[in-house]
């Protein structure tokens, strides 16, 4: 649509009904078909907006009043949930929520994958959808001489303190609370990022869901921390559950969070946590899922995809610190695992030995590089599990699993955009998606993760 096509002009106040929400929880109405975009806005709903931006295929709006609510409206839970930005959808019902993301998936693998008529489940969402992460890493400033430690105000540097939390797991917002008040009791200033002076940039909170166990990282500019002693021995005296405190030290002037050089102040290097039937050792750096509980359902459902009976070959590629992997070998023959990141291959390689897990082998690479060289040397796996990032995987590692033929592709996705892309690919290339299941790993927000099955036809 060209520029003199567009049927408003900025600042326009209008009266118009939303019919769809954006992959980042925005609302959608249309205007001669030109779409508009409006935050706080849901299917359904009739209001009146002010057209604030006008690009040349879409513009933006703002609600100013709304004459006709939906049945999947509420108030948001969180009374920071408009500041923060953390969750984009605390204004919708969980139930609705649910759908929305249902529907999603629907729209892009019809859409983007042309699978328009492929078996989609209803996303399996959490009986309790609050308090789910183990993670909680907030960056430190200072307000009026105090410490403080939250999040970034929207589009913004200002960092604004939080007390709670409503997706964190509550000890975590708790043990988060007292580290921040015990810092500020020794007199530990926060880093500034304009003059690169102060000490403390961010704190990390991680717990082990089933072990009960957290881990405390304080990450710093500068190596000292001044009274440090005793201020690791006073975090150690008030919070009983902690096994570790860890400080990484960031130097540079960069919105990156983590440095190179991690060291353990007191306690272990790592804590513990288990899904299912496996255990897992997590260092402050390791990649490790933030909703433990969601967790335990995808990977469930990834090995039933696989069908295994403990006789196939199986490649988990994407493997990170094998925790499918490990999930996967308790029922395989074999598993290989291949990931890019050294250090994650290390923590795999301990999670199997902690586990007594030995029909697992580990390679650092890329996957799409180290998949055909396995199959040159004759490894021939049954099934083949990928985990890409949000970009979904090399177009290379897809076609190396259409020449291997594994008669079953499981593939785990963060992005649904890029699962379509991969899966129409798949679909060309010999392969038939059976079913896909959404899961809510991560409520409140936008994100939806699917695990899909394909076999061979
Ligand atoms: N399956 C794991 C991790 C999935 S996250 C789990 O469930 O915990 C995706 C992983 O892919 C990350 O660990 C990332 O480091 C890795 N990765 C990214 N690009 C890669 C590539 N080209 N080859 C192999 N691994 C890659």
């Amino acid at each position: 649509m060209s520029k003199q096509m567009v049927p408003i002009r900025k600042n326009d106040e209008i009266d118009v009904i939303f019919e769809d929400l954006t992959h980042d929880g925005k609302g959608v109405a249309k205007v001669d078909g030109y779409p508009l975009f409006v935050g706080n806005a849901l299917p359904g709903e009739k209001g009146k907006i002010r057209v604030t931006k006008l690009n040349k295929g879409y513009g933006f709006g703002r609600l100013l009043e709304l004459y006709e609510e939906s049945v999947f409206r509420t108030e948001p839970t969180c009374p920071i949930f408009a500041e923060c930005g953390g969750c984009q959808l605390q204004h919708i019902t969980y139930e609705g929520q649910l759908k929305a993301k249902e529907k999603q998936v629907r729209d892009v693998m019809d859409r983007i994958g042309k699978l328009g008529n492929i078996n989609i489940h209803p996303v399996l969402g959490m009986e309790n959808p609050w308090h789910y992460r183990n993670k909680a890493q907030v960056p430190v400033g200072e307000q009026e001489g105090g410490l403080v430690g939250g999040f970034y105000k929207q589009r913004s540097h200002e960092i604004v303190n939080m007390e709670a939390c409503l997706i964190q797991q509550e000890e975590n917002d708790e043990v988060l609370q007292k580290v921040k008040a015990i810092c500020n009791d020794f007199g530990i200033r926060a880093y500034n990022e304009k003059n690169h002076k102060g000490t403390l940039r961010h704190i990390m909170i991680r717990s082990g869901k089933v072990t009960g166990e957290i881990m405390v990282v304080l990450i710093t500019r500068t190596p000292d921390i001044p009274g440090r002693r005793k201020l690791v021995e006073r975090i150690v005296s008030e919070i009983q559950e902690v096994k570790s405190v860890v400080q990484n030290i960031n130097p540079k002037r960069t919105n990156v969070i983590f440095g190179d050089q991690t060291h353990v102040l007191w306690g272990e290097e790592y804590i513990y946590d288990t899904i299912g039937e496996v255990k897992f050792a997590i260092s402050a750096r390791s990649f490790y899922q933030v909703n433990p509980e969601q967790t335990k359902v995808l990977y469930d459902k990834a090995l039933e995809y696989a069908d295994l009976h403990g006789q196939e070959t199986v490649i988990d590629a994407y493997c990170g610190i094998g925790t499918i992997s490990l999930f996967l070998a308790q029922r395989a023959k074999k598993v290989y695992g291949v990931e890019i990141v050294p250090e994650a291959i290390e923590d795999a390689e301990r999670n199997a030995e902690l586990n007594g897990i030995d029909n697992v082998e580990f390679a650092v690479g890329e996957a799409e590089t180290v998949i055909p060289k396995w199959y040159e040397e004759g490894v021939e796996a049954d099934v083949l599990v990928v985990d890409p990032p949000r970009k979904g995987c090399d177009e290379s590692l897809l076609q190396t699993i259409i020449e291997m033929k594994p008669k079953k592709v499981v593939y785990v996705s963060c992005n649904p955009a890029t699962l379509a892309r991969d899966l129409r690919i798949l679909e060309d290339g010999g392969y038939k998606t059976v079913q896909v299941q959404p899961v809510d790993m991560f409520p409140q927000t936008v994100h939806v993760e699917c695990v899909a099955q394909l076999t061979l036809i």
